[in-house]
């Protein structure tokens, strides 16, 4: 269930934002998401409904955008995009690496009215 805590803080950005822009509504949140991250977009959105209701971000669509996995060798330092089930480094073949994107969730930008 840890979609709630940080739906809770992309409704608490989202208002904040909007204030110090001066806007009387928040019409959409676009989020980028990890392919790691474990995160449901469709439980996050109904989170947001809940949480977001009776304030300006009531009723704001929340648009996903899905960053790719990225690591990076731990023996090279070489920076690469895994395949399926296959995180072997491209450059000197040794296996495990680090994880240095792919995990993420948060706010890219606001629509605001
Ligand atoms: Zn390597």
């Amino acid at each position: 269930m840890h979609e709630l805590a940080i739906t809770e803080n992309i409704v608490a950005i989202s208002l904040n934002k909007a204030k110090e822009a001066q806007a009387k509504k928040v019409s959409s949140v676009n989020l980028i998401i990890g392919e790691l991250s474990g995160f449901a977009p469709e439980c996050i959105q109904l989170y947001f409904d809940a949480l977001s209701r009776n304030t300006i971000a009531q009723g704001a669509t929340l648009n996903f955008e899905s960053a790719p996995v990225r690591l990076r060798c731990r023996n090279c330092t070489a920076v690469f995009q895994p395949q399926v089930n296959e995180w072997t480094c491209p450059e000197c073949h040794s296996p495990g690496a680090e994880i240095i994107a792919g995990r993420e969730l948060y706010i890219k930008s606001l629509e605001v009215e």
